[in-house]
């Protein structure tokens, strides 16, 4: 029998987006221009992001490329550009409303092939609790959210109440790196990807943890992106500085920041054996989840072929593709065999 393997981290995006610009009346918002046939430009104003591909929004040709690495299923969520956290609260509400929606539809329409994560207006607490009750009433099992809500810190207590909302209804949460620190000093080099996206991650589990979210909060379901971006390479770092500046760093956990690995998730996108080793050694194999970042060019678009190749096993390689991301999900395997 081949082995289940579901890829947890990967992007979609509805192939119309309304013109919310317009509609607002203000900038910031997303458009697509579909300016040559399978291709589109993302928008933002006038400002060109990024151009994107059919397999962007195309949930058949999305199978056909999963498949040819032997993957059943794809956990989707929007592209981080679109959470529009700068945008005014009842604005923000709607634009997560039709993702969600879209998501939802996709969800249903193909059940074994994709598990949904929503988005919500993280800038609007009020909002968000409100759409995390729908999120979880349209069938979508999780959300994913940004490392940094308008430049403010994970562990403010303004979010606590959306904190509060996933643990009553058992809904996952994906923190994905964006709007990354330093981007207008590091334009050359894709430095904000290359630099800026590890670091964020690690900015975001270290807010987190020393403002005690995980404690306040213990049957909180937390992934983070890229294996934890530089927070598990740098552990030993942060470790050393808790313990020689408590004055500075546990000001508000008294907790050693190392006994929180294995109590949340990260993916397994180090493109990188050797560091993926030592991940699973530090976290444990039960909380390292197969993901790729599909459909885009940094992400391991082979989907876990390294891992295959890492004479790991077979429970345990069995274990990162499908069973701890079932688990984090709160998913049963029965609904994708
Ligand atoms: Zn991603």
């Amino acid at each position: 029998m081949t082995m289940l393997k579901i890829d947890m981290h990967t992007h979609i995006i509805p192939k119309n987006l309304p013109d919310w610009q317009s509609k607002f009346g203000y900038d910031g918002f997303v458009r697509l221009d579909h300016h040559k046939d399978k291709w589109a430009r993302m928008m933002q104003g006038d400002k060109f992001f990024r151009e994107i591909n059919y397999n962007c929004w195309d949930p058949e040709a999305r199978i056909q490329e999963y498949k040819k690495y032997q993957t059943q299923v794809q956990v989707v969520c929007t592209i981080p550009i679109l959470f529009a956290y700068f945008a005014r609260p009842e604005h923000g509400f709607e634009v997560a409303k039709f993702l969600n929606n879209e998501i939802a539809e996709l969800v249903v329409k193909y059940p074994k092939n994709y598990i949904g994560l929503g988005t919500i207006p993280m800038q609007a607490p009020e909002f968000a609790v409100k759409e995390l009750q729908r999120i979880k009433d349209i069938g979508l099992v999780g959300i994913q959210i940004g490392s940094n809500i308008e430049g403010k810190n994970l562990n403010e207590p303004e979010f606590y109440p959306i904190w509060e909302t996933c643990e009553k209804l058992g809904l996952a949460v994906l923190v994905h790196p964006w709007n990354m620190m330093g981007k207008e000093d590091m334009g050359r080099y894709w430095l904000p990807w290359l630099v800026g996206m590890p670091a964020e991650t690690s900015r975001a589990m270290c807010s987190m943890i020393f403002g005690g979210v995980f404690d306040k909060f213990p049957n909180l379901r937390v992934n983070f992106c890229h294996a934890s971006g530089s927070f598990l390479a740098t552990l030993g770092r942060i470790e050393h500085g808790f313990k020689c500046r408590p004055d500075l760093v546990a000001i508000d956990n008294p907790n050693n920041p190392r006994e929180y690995c294995g109590k949340f998730w990260v993916d397994c996108i180090t493109h990188d054996p050797e560091m993926l080793k030592y991940i699973l050694k530090i976290q444990g194999s039960k909380k390292v989840t197969l993901g790729s970042d599909y459909p885009f060019p940094l992400g391991d678009l082979e989907i876990g072929k390294f891992v295959n190749e890492m004479n790991l096993d077979k429970n345990i390689i069995e274990d990162i593709f499908c069973n701890n991301t079932l688990e984090w999900l709160n998913l049963k395997k029965d609904s994708y065999l």
